[in-house]
């Protein structure tokens, strides 16, 4: 279900990873995001078509959208599902305690909204197209209380850090702002994005949105670098999905290690210049 949007250019790449089928909702009114109408929208669309889930991203949006949706619709909503399964019934697991337990739940409701946290499933290609049903979601004339002025971009870094295929991480080993350039130089010469611990968020050394963590952003990359950072269980919970994990840190009992693929027990201030000559050379 598209709301807003090109649902030609949607339906291509939705059709590229298994959809059938695209409902397409459009209009002036749903030309920009608004929680307001896209989940009148939606729970519409939900009413017509009754599916057991609707599954959005648990992003920023989807979080805020999801549970509006649910509530208009009066039925169960979970978010930041990392495992779906059907089994006779659907049951979602999602994890708790910044990621140390995991719960598994189901609902009684005909539908339930469920978020999905981003990079928790691998998107798996499969040829196909998806044909385009227009939806008439009902919105047209109707004026919300909330009106979305602006969009502005965030200025953190070139890569998007949900998005990266590689994300190089610095802590509150770095010692000082100034040494954040460090970690940013290794990001650049790798094509990756650059990410912190919250420790160094919160002393202002880098802006908020290179958060890494629970109460950050959740990556899933093929390499996440994580230099000076201890691993503190709040923070493995943005980043334990990851496919390999490098970690430089000079405390051999830091728990990073626990989760790391290949730990490098040194000073970072050694580690980090030396591996960014050596792929800058790699890569010229
Ligand atoms: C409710 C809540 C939510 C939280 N959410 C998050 C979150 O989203 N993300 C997050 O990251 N944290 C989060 N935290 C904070 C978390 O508990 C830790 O305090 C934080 O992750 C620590 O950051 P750090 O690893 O950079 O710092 P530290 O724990 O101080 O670790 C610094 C590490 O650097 C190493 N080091 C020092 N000098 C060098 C050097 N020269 N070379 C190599 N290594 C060196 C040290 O050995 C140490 O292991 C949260 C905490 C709470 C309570």
């Amino acid at each position: 279900m598209l709301v807003g949007g090109d649902a030609n250019a949607a339906a291509a790449e939705a059709g590229k990873y298994g959809a059938d089928k695209l409902f397409a909702a459009g209009g002036d009114e749903l030309a920009v995001y608004n929680s307001e109408l896209y989940g009148t929208a939606l729970a519409a669309f939900c009413r017509a078509q009754s599916p057991d889930v609707l599954l959005m991203g648990s992003t920023a949006m989807g979080k805020d959208l999801g549970p509006k949706t649910a509530a208009k619709l009066g039925c169960a909503c979970v978010s930041d599902a990392v495992g779906l399964k059907f089994d006779g019934a659907w049951e979602v697991r999602r994890p708790v305690f910044a990621g140390k337990c995991f719960t598994d739940v189901t609902w009684s409701t005909a539908t339930a909204v469920v978020g999905i946290r981003p990079n928790a499933f691998v998107m798996a290609e499969k040829a196909g197209s998806a044909t385009v049903e227009n939806f008439d979601a009902g919105t047209a004339g109707v004026t919300s209380k909330a009106v979305v002025k602006s969009v502005a971009a965030s200025s953190g870094g070139t890569v998007e850090l949900t998005e990266a295929e590689i994300v190089v991480s610095g802590g509150r080993g770095i010692k000082g702002p100034e040494n954040y350039e460090l970690i940013e130089k290794l990001a650049a010469s790798l094509g990756a994005a650059a990410g912190a611990s919250r420790a160094i968020v919160d002393a202002g050394w880098v802006e908020y949105s290179h958060q890494v963590g629970q109460t950050g952003k959740t990556v899933g990359p093929n390499l996440y670098i994580a230099c000076g950072i201890s691993g503190a269980i709040q923070h493995l919970a943005g980043m334990s999905s990851s496919k390999c994990i490098v970690a430089i840190n000079k405390d051999a009992a830091a728990p990073i290690f626990k989760v790391a693929d290949y730990g490098v027990v040194a000073d970072l201030f050694d580690i980090v210049p030396a591996l960014t000559d050596e792929v800058g050379k790699i890569r010229s």
